[in-house]
């Protein structure tokens, strides 16, 4: 795996994070938001989250 530097991540729970150095692998992810009206920083989700 290879780190996108364009794409700084912590979430070390997800299968793309490279936590030692705390970027996503991804080339691309989508952001979206579980709420219907978003307002705040904790309304925003990365949708290509996925498990480790
Ligand atoms: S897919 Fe999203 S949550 Fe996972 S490492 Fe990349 S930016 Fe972080």
């Amino acid at each position: 795996m290879e780190v996108n530097k364009s794409i700084k991540c912590s979430i070390e729970n997800c299968k793309y994070n490279y936590p030692s150095e705390d970027y996503c692998t991804l080339s691309q992810i989508k952001i979206g938001t579980h709420e219907a009206n978003p307002t705040v920083i904790e309304c925003t989700d990365c949708e290509s989250f996925e498990l480790k």
